[in-house]
């Protein structure tokens, strides 16, 4: 339970005696001068009783922490009045809402903060002044937090968004060649993968797991749409999308990482959300050779069916499905939430003037040789790689695709979606399909931190071979 302090309440019943005043406002105001100050007080009064009287209850509070940043969500049916400031020793961050209901936020901030939340300690609320409810955050360390308001979107009201960055941002370059543990709080343990069968289908090679592809690490980011406010699509039995994504693609990192000479990197491996553009910039940022977002489809109709792959257009969309996909896949931002006041250092990188043409046709490669394995674990929902604007494959030197495993709506497709046999299946077909794509396209020479002297990074550890 949250701490409430109500140490600085006013009884209910003296507020409602200030109400009873109005007739005295109207004979206060036909007597001349000396009796303003009272006037004033009998307004300040008035001004109470009413902002008691309408105090609005909290839809949610919703908190996302992870190793990037914690995201604390306050949820109201219309926008908030409120102030937030900073308080130091020890430090928090303070939020002073008007005519807020104090007992449904206390309901609602209860036992919602997770003692392995990196960031933040815990959430009190109480009565700070009449009129004025307080929203405390105890933060664990030094952090500059941002806030902002969204406006109503989908399911959602008027958010009120408190995110708790580290002082020092955390830097996924810097968090690779420290080779960290990737779990942050709550991302749970790596899934169960078993060995590599030996693939006999249509006279293919095995992959020869001894014979690396590349003669230096190559880096694929691992992109796991939505997260935290943006669930993403919905299946008829309640599955969401940013959970199968997130689970297809923890595989996916785990069967990359056991090859030689390939190393995953996730865009998040929790359930927070990141901005499209801050995956992009991750992905720059750890000079990724390849780029793969895992999605799951919807559609009204619940008989749509099949995996798909798309790659970035630069004039326009290859059909009115893959445009209409594109759109919503880039609502992920208006959903889960960004401030478009912050000036991220990383996202700055992105912003490049520089021609996406070569990239495209990489992508196209790499997205025909994924799908061609996708058909062996799946029905396609169509049989080439299609092409449309979404912000997410933007990066404009990296191969990118976007990969919608199958339709979360089509109740069969969903029950496999969550089946773990069937994830481990879409996951090492996207893999062959990636070593497929090294296999004709062998990377080009060093990228990561042997190309950042100016980084000064530690050298990387030597890969070591298997045999
Ligand atoms: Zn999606």
């Amino acid at each position: 339970m949250p701490e409430v302090d109500r140490r600085a309440s006013v009884p209910l019943g003296k507020e409602r005696r200030g109400l009873g005043g109005s007739r005295a406002l109207v004979r206060a105001l036909s007597v001349p001068v000396r009796v303003w100050s009272a006037l004033a007080a009998l307004l300040t009064a008035l001004v109470i009783a009413h902002a008691a009287l309408a105090a609005e209850p909290v839809r949610a509070v919703r908190v996302w922490p992870s190793t990037d940043y914690s995201r604390v969500t306050i949820e109201l049916a219309s926008e908030p009045r409120h102030t937030v400031s900073m308080a130091s020793n020890p430090d928090r961050l303070v939020v002073d809402f008007e005519g807020l209901d104090l007992d449904s936020l206390s309901a609602a901030v209860a036992n919602k903060v997770r003692p392995d939340d990196p960031y933040i300690a815990q959430i009190r609320v109480g009565q700070f002044k009449p009129g004025v409810v307080r929203l405390v955050i105890d933060l664990k360390a030094e952090s500059k937090p941002q806030a902002f308001l969204l406006k109503p979107i989908g399911d959602y009201g008027h958010r009120l968004v408190l995110d708790v960055y580290p002082a020092v941002p955390v830097d996924p370059l810097l968090a690779l060649l420290e080779d960290r543990p990737s779990k942050p709080a709550g991302a749970g343990d790596a899934p169960r993968i078993e060995p590599w069968p030996l693939d006999t289908r249509r006279g293919r090679a095995a992959p020869d797991r001894d014979k690396p592809l590349a003669h230096r690490m190559v880096t694929v980011v691992v992109d796991a749409g939505h997260g935290g406010e943006d669930p993403g699509a919905k299946g008829r039995r309640g599955s969401r999308e940013k959970q199968v994504t997130l689970s297809i693609a923890k595989r996916l990192k785990t069967l990359i990482d056991a090859e030689p000479n390939m190393r995953a990197v996730l865009t998040r491996d929790g359930d927070y959300f990141v901005p499209l553009q801050a995956r992009v910039a991750k992905a720059r940022r750890v000079r990724a050779d390849l780029f793969v977002s895992i999605h799951a489809d919807a559609y009204i109709l619940p008989h749509a069916r099949g995996a798909s792959v798309f790659a970035l257009s630069e004039r326009g969309a290859t059909s009115a499905a893959a445009n209409w996909l594109a759109k919503r896949e880039n609502e992920a931002d208006l959903i889960g939430g960004v401030n478009l006041g912050a000036k991220d250092r990383y996202l700055a990188q992105t912003l490049l003037d520089l021609s996406q043409t070569a990239t495209i046709s990489d992508s196209l490669k790499l997205g025909r040789a994924v799908l061609d394995e996708l058909g062996d674990v799946n029905a396609l929902h169509k049989p080439h790689v299609e092409q449309a604007g979404f912000a997410v494959l933007k990066a404009p030197d990296i191969p990118s695709i976007l990969v919608e495993t199958a339709f979360i709506s089509n109740p069969d497709e969903e029950k496999k979606l969550n089946d773990s046999a069937h994830q481990d299946r879409v996951a090492r077909a996207i893999v062959a399909g990636i070593k497929r794509y090294f296999a004709k396209n062998p990377p080009s020479r060093g990228t990561l931190a042997t190309d950042a002297p100016e980084e000064r990074l530690p050298a990387l550890v030597p890969v070591v071979h298997r045999n």
